[in-house]
């Protein structure tokens, strides 16, 4: 398959559209067995995980929802630096199971910080389900339930995932040719 350009650097095939597929039924199908009868919210993370969501709602058969937030950073005024708060949840969730969709999980700062702001809210229990997983780099002790592919810390485009902007459109996931 044909390396791709994005922007100003060019990345060559990493994961096939019909590896993602297989990885995306895996998980849907474990989901399905174990949260038949919890009518979970799915709640997809913007901008990264709509193709993610979009093709694991599709094969989750089970009673669920589905509902999108977006996180805005801001630069801290204080140390602490990056802030990032959920914007545009419009669904109660106090009591309810909820499956936090993401297209990548990498140190886990922005994970943990979702889902310290959800559980605030009071929700039953907070499952999160993320497309790509990168074990040598994740430093947080919350559990990832529910990991389509684990990958190393390389940088990676396509099915969601960009590069400034670009590239979210490719079907394949792409990585970084290094020059
Ligand atoms: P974390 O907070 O877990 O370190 O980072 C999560 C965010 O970093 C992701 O939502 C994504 O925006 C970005 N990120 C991490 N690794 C990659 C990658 O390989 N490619 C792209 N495009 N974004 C990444
Ligand atoms: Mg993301």
């Amino acid at each position: 398959m044909e390396n791709i350009t994005v922007k100003d650097k060019e990345f060559e095939i990493y994961i096939t559209s019909e590896k993602i597929q297989e990885a995306v039924r895996t998980l849907a199908a474990r989901i399905n067995e174990e949260l038949k009868g919890e009518n979970p919210l799915f709640i997809s993370v913007l901008n990264g995980s709509f193709i993610f969501a979009a093709d694991l709602l599709k094969k989750v058969s089970i009673d669920c929802g589905i509902s999108f937030i977006k996180l805005a950073s801001y630069q801290g005024t204080s140390s602490t630096g990056d802030v990032r708060t959920l914007v545009g949840l419009d669904e109660d969730i106090k009591d309810r199971t909820v499956v936090i969709v993401e297209d990548i999980v990498d140190t886990g700062n922005t994970i943990v910080n979702l889902v310290d702001q959800l559980n605030a809210m009071g929700p039953k229990q907070i499952k999160i389900a993320t497309l790509l997983f990168k074990p040598d780099s994740y430093t947080k002790d919350i559990t990832i339930d529910y990991k389509a592919l684990e990958v190393p810390n390389d940088f990676l485009v396509g099915y969601g995932l960009d590069y400034d902007g670009l590239g979210r459109n490719h079907e394949h996931i792409y990585s970084l040719v290094s020059s």
